[in-house]
């Protein structure tokens, strides 16, 4: 296995120090060395053939045993050096200090056809700033986040992408209901890949110590590197970096928003400099279409994290990252203007998506009402999003009964029946904007932004089952599925279906706890 090393992060910003591996406060770094700790049996579950290209590896790589004993965490690389990175953040709105890659630790940076990305395994054991757990992560989640990262960018989503599953074949105990009965469990370890892991909490952090030399090398490594069509850093660019990085993020959400997905815990630690999805945790799928409706058990009562709320906590993230870098900023006037123009700018891109979803024009009249009237009898009427959507591309036009009723089939209602007439006069407002407005290809257009298949948190938990019991097949069949989420994919059809009822109030199939 040869890969084309190029470590910019650690070579090019403060290190910790110290090199033992013992729990910690870091102040004056970015990171800290840290090996990743041995594992008794590793095996390859999965690996993805696009990211091995990525790379510049082969699929016959993933044979040898360097490529098993250096994606599981057991062998160093030649010539690199592996490091946890030091983040902060907000957790459900308060400032929590110090947090950092508790259990993700970085391997390298591989630069391959241009491209420089970041090498990462999660659950790959204890660092400085694992606080008080293991480091290490379990199947079930490391399943979830494996096959969601790569549905995710299939779903033309941005998102950090995944190389490997490798089951560890060490225990690791988990109480998943938090309520006194662990168990023990598979562990396992994803090899996670993007082009960069710095989080808001990373410039957070440095702002709370008052590092601010620090904060300006990390502002500064993060432009240079990754935003290099901003120029020479000065204030200017300091503005621009925040006012990119919030249309990146605003853009994440509206994708997250057109395909139904909730990611469950956007803390500041979990957001992403580059506007990627990152931290798969308790994420979910509107399946009934419900605003209001978040994954996590953890956050159920306040659902601060719910489908609906995540463009306004997506933009409180944002003024908080924008905090931390206001000490490198005298003109606070010029910022507080873009961070307005940010808000507008969400609210207008956002009816554009769900214009598209319906296959109308922007000049589409009425466009707010007939947006906000569709997701009130959505909501009502609890209708699956992903089945609704999809289907409405071959609408024909006409609000006849029987398409009407044909919606039932939709939906998880038991009393639809009521709302059988407010659908009648949706469909017959649609039909007259679909005469006036109706985009060209209406419905090739409509299908390349409506997926016909997610990741439903009942096929996930089927995949986490089959790979308890050593069976990866359903792992490999929904990677594949996955692949190609806006094509009619013959045979598969039973995955193009409303959850099925023993998944409602199953763990795992619906709502998760953050235990992973
Ligand atoms: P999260 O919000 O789940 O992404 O994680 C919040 C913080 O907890 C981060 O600093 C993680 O690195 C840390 N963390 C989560 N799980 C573990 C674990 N099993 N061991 C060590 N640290 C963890
Ligand atoms: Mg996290």
């Amino acid at each position: 296995m040869k890969l084309v090393i190029n470590d910019t992060f650690h070579k090019e910003l403060p290190v910790d120090p110290i090199q033992e591996n013992y729990v910690r406060q870091v102040p004056n770094a970015c990171m800290s060395y840290v090996n990743p700790t041995v594992c008794k049996e590793p095996k390859i579950i999965h690996t993805s053939d696009e990211m091995l290209e990525n790379l510049g590896l082969q699929k016959e790589d993933t044979q040898s045993q360097g490529f098993l004993h250096v994606f599981s965490g057991n062998e160093i690389y030649p010539g690199t050096r592996p490091y946890a990175m030091c983040y902060g953040g907000h957790q459900f709105g308060s400032w929590a200090g110090q947090l950092g890659d508790g259990r993700a630790i970085n391997l390298f940076e591989v630069n391959h056809n241009n491209k420089q990305w970041a090498v990462q395994l999660k659950g790959a054991g204890k660092t400085p700033y694992s606080r008080t757990a293991d480091g290490l992560a379990v199947l079930r989640s490391s399943v979830r986040e494996y096959l969601c990262s790569e549905a995710m960018y299939h779903l033309d989503v941005p998102t950090t992408r995944a190389l490997s599953l490798v089951l560890s074949g060490d225990k690791v105990l988990r109480d998943v209901l938090y309520n006194g009965n662990p168990a023990y469990e598979n562990g396992a370890i994803v090899c996670r890949v993007a082009p960069s892991f710095i989080r808001f909490g990373n410039f957070q952090i440095l702002t709370a110590r008052k590092e601010l030399d620090n904060l300006k090398k990390l502002a500064d490594y993060t432009i240079t590197h990754f935003y290099p069509h901003l120029g020479a850093v000065n204030e200017t660019a300091y503005i621009n970096f925040i006012k990119e990085v919030a249309e990146r993020t605003m853009q994440m959400i509206i994708n997250w928003e057109r395909v139904g997905f909730v990611h469950g815990v956007m803390n500041t630690d979990n957001m992403s400099i580059l506007g990627l999805t990152i931290d798969y945790g308790p994420y979910g799928w509107l399946e009934d279409y419900n605003p209001g409706w978040t994954p996590n058990t953890t956050d159920a009562e306040q659902a601060r994290y719910a489908y609906g709320k995540q463009g306004y906590i997506a933009l409180w993230n944002i003024y908080q990252l924008a905090n931390a870098i206001v000490p490198l900023i005298k003109d606070t006037k010029r910022l507080e203007d873009v961070l307005k123009k940010i808000q507008d700018d969400y609210h207008s891109d956002r009816q554009t998506m769900m214009l598209s979803k319906l296959g109308l024009n922007e000049q589409t009249e009425n466009a707010e009402a007939i947006i906000e009237d569709l997701e009130q009898l959505l909501y009502d009427s609890e209708m699956d999003m992903t089945l609704f959507f999809r289907n409405l591309s071959s609408f024909d036009g006409i609000a006849s009964d029987a398409y009407i009723s044909a919606l039932e089939e939709l939906s998880y209602s038991q009393t639809f029946d009521t709302y059988r007439k407010n659908w009648t006069a949706w469909f017959t407002t649609y039909s007259h904007s679909l005469r006036k407005h109706q985009v060209e290809n209406k419905m090739q257009q409509m299908n390349a932004v409506n997926p016909k298949y997610v990741l439903r948190n009942y096929m996930a938990q089927l995949a986490i089952d089959a790979a308890n019991e050593g069976d990866y097949s359903v792992i490999d069949e929904l990677y594949l599925l996955l692949k190609e989420p806006y094509s009619e994919q013959p045979g598969k059809q039973k995955w193009f279906a409303k959850r099925p009822d023993w998944a409602k109030n199953k763990i795992g199939s619906s709502q998760l706890s953050c235990s992973s």
